[in-house]
């Protein structure tokens, strides 16, 4: 018998429904330390539900957002010149080769542009966290 991934999901939660969590592990909306609480619960917070359930970890702090998306930027900026080239260059005289070469490039600028947009917002929330948690730990020493 086959098991569909939402009932092992479902199973892999209810194993974690009773437990609380041992370690540091920080909300992802606030940065509340949720030491002590439930695996999958409401931060008391800021009420953000979470799952702090090992391969889940939904609506949990993750170090890795607090990154900035400089790739995708430098992505963004090394193809938006090629693009207006190759668009230029295939305008006056008309050659499609060219406006077809500029359309695809275009199409790469277009997506490392969309990753930056949605990852400038999550990287600044993450940093501000991140201060906060830095914060509360100092305070702790
Ligand atoms: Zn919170």
């Amino acid at each position: 018998m086959a098991v569909s991934s939402n009932e092992l999901e479902r199973i892999a939660d209810d194993m974690y429904k009773d437990r609380v969590i041992r370690g540091s592990v920080y909300c992802g909306n606030c940065g509340y330390n949720l030491h002590s609480l439930p695996y999958i619960y409401t931060c008391p917070e800021c009420g953000n539900q979470y799952n702090a359930r090992p391969l889940k970890m939904d609506g949990i702090f993750v170090l890795h957002d607090t990154y900035f998306p400089a790739s995708d930027i430098a992505a963004t900026l090394l193809c938006a010149p090629i693009v207006y080239l190759l668009i230029a260059g295939g305008v006056n005289p008309t050659d499609y080769g060219w406006l077809i070469l500029g359309a695809g490039v275009g199409v790469v600028a277009l997506t490392f542009a969309v990753k930056a947009y949605h990852r400038l917002p999550r990287f600044f929330k993450a940093r501000s966290i991140a201060r906060r948690i830095a914060l509360e730990e100092q305070e702790e020493e």
